[in-house]
């Protein structure tokens, strides 16, 4: 098989090709076009070229092309789940669980569509401003570069064409190298749900070309990035006075107090630690448990994890499959062997079998250690003894990263303390870190990036204000 660039509105041969191959078996799946300058350039001009049609687009139209898209995604969701679990070894029953997210995220946005509007402003509320009429509007930004992540091919993608469309915006989408075939199916439905040649347009191909090239265009007006915290960085140095959102990685905990059920959050602390081999920007990496739970906590997440199924990612009992790639095993195994030497215990796992990693439950890591203070993004989990939550609390916050994390208490003031003092985009309560629905706010503090996604709150970073002021005097 052998996939094409989409530019224009039109699937054209690439000069260049790579071959990807699935991250479990390590077989080949298809040939992807390795964009070039050139042709990273022809999308960018495709994208301005259409960017005042697509502005003028009202938004019943925006509105009723997401929904036509939401249609055919819904038909089409058996082969959308195969493609994800496929190119990124999802194990498929989580890729099933994207596929259905994806579809959430452009209702949300076909319904957001329709909500993008301004506000009037008293402006006698200063002395001078008697008798004039002020009211803001909500503009499209223009030309929006997309690049995405690996880990959630689909929906992140959804995260980013949904409001790009919603708010009359142009894209021009980089997936991730591993990763193209779920934005190039999801471009081929946005064509038949009708959106407009050129305002979609999909470049594969290396994050250093491709990406570099978007990041530095005068004529993009913003770019959206999900990923690591090094290349967004990067991007932001490089970006000069364009719009920026970033969407980067953590090492997201959780905090357990005393007197609560171990029993009845161990399940979801496990899923939390292991979905999608632990390869989630919010996936639980650190637990902190009182003492008083600690023994117990530590037997029943050990026995909890023992029945976890590895394997083949096609086969719907499959819970972890393997990593993106060897690279990321080879790096995962490195830092279990640091902890390892460093006196950290290793409860259960620590060794893989291909590109399989097995769950790792690490015991005693010091903070210092890679598996602790680094985003491990592996099926890794270290589980430490408190004193208290406020000692707990420190923990967390001894950090780079600040996306989410969770805490369970029986006791409110605990948790209105902890929600206080956590230094992160969200707090979840009686839940760990590992949560998202697609309409909330979405996005981290210090290194875990800048500015939400969640829809409504994309279509706020992806429009500019204007103010119009009626002079009556
Ligand atoms: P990555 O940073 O390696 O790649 C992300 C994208 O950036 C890819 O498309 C890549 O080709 C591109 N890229 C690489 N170099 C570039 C450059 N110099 N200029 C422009 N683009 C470039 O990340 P990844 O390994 O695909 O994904 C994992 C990371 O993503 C983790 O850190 C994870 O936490 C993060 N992530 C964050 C969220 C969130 O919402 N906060 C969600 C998912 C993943």
């Amino acid at each position: 098989m052998k996939k094409q660039l989409l530019i224009n509105g039109e699937w054209l041969e690439a000069k260049s090709y790579y071959r990807l191959y699935s991250p479990y078996t390590q077989e080949f799946i298809a040939e992807i076009p390795l964009a070039s300058r050139e042709e990273t350039e022809l999308a960018i001009e495709s994208a301005n070229q259409v960017r005042e049609k697509m502005a003028r687009l009202p938004a019943h139209k925006r509105s009723s092309i997401l929904e036509k898209l939401v249609e055919l995604l819904e038909r089409r969701a058996d082969e959308a789940a195969q493609i994800i679990a496929l190119e990124a070894s999802k194990p498929i029953s989580l890729a099933e669980g994207e596929v259905a997210r994806t579809i959430a995220t452009f209702k949300i946005a076909a319904e957001e569509a329709k909500r993008i509007h301004g506000e009037t402003i008293p402006l006698d509320a200063a002395p001078g401003g008697e008798k004039r009429i002020a009211f803001t509007t909500r503009e499209p930004i223009g030309v929006i570069a997309a690049i995405t992540p690996f880990n959630f091919p689909m929906n992140l993608v959804a995260h980013k064409v949904g409001p790009a469309i919603a708010a009359g915006n142009t894209i021009v989408l980089k997936p991730a190298e591993q990763t193209p075939l779920s934005s190039l199916f999801i471009a081929e439905l946005l064509q038949e749900a009708g959106l407009p040649a050129g305002a979609l347009n999909v470049v594969t191909g290396e994050g250093r070309v491709v990406g570099d090239m978007l990041v530095t265009d005068s004529r993009v007006s913003m770019i959206t990035f999900t990923g690591s915290p090094e290349v967004g960085i990067g991007i932001r140095n490089k970006a000069g006075l364009k719009k920026v959102t970033l969407e980067l990685g953590s090492n997201a905990a959780v905090i357990i107090d005393k007197g609560v059920d171990v029993d009845k959050i161990i399940g979801r602390c496990v899923m939390g630690a292991f979905s999608n081999q632990g390869q989630v920007c919010i996936s639980l990496q650190r637990v902190y448990v009182h003492e008083n739970l600690y023994e117990k906590f530590v037997e029943s997440f050990v026995e909890e994890t023992k029945k976890l199924k590895l394997g083949d990612p096609l086969d719907s009992t499959t819970d972890v499959s393997a990593l993106i790639s060897p690279k990321d095993v080879q790096r995962t195994l490195n830092w279990i062997e640091e902890a390892r030497e460093s006196g950290a215990k290793i409860a259960i796992g620590g060794k893989a079998d291909g590109n399989i990693v097995y769950p790792t439950v690490i015991l005693d890591a010091d903070s210092s250690l890679k598996v602790s203070c680094q985003e491990v993004f592996a099926p890794i989990v270290s589980i430490n003894k408190i004193k208290s939550v406020e000692e707990a609390i420190d923990l967390v916050n001894n950090s780079q990263f600040g996306l989410q994390a969770g805490i369970y208490t029986e006791n409110i003031s605990i948790a209105l303390d902890a929600a206080e003092k956590l230094h992160m985009g969200c707090v979840l309560i009686n839940d760990i870190p590992t949560f998202r629905v697609d309409h909330m706010p979405y996005g981290g503090v210090k290194k875990s990036g800048a500015g939400r996604e969640g829809i409504k709150y994309a279509i706020e970073e992806m429009t500019e204000m204007k103010l119009i002021i009626f002079n009556r005097n």
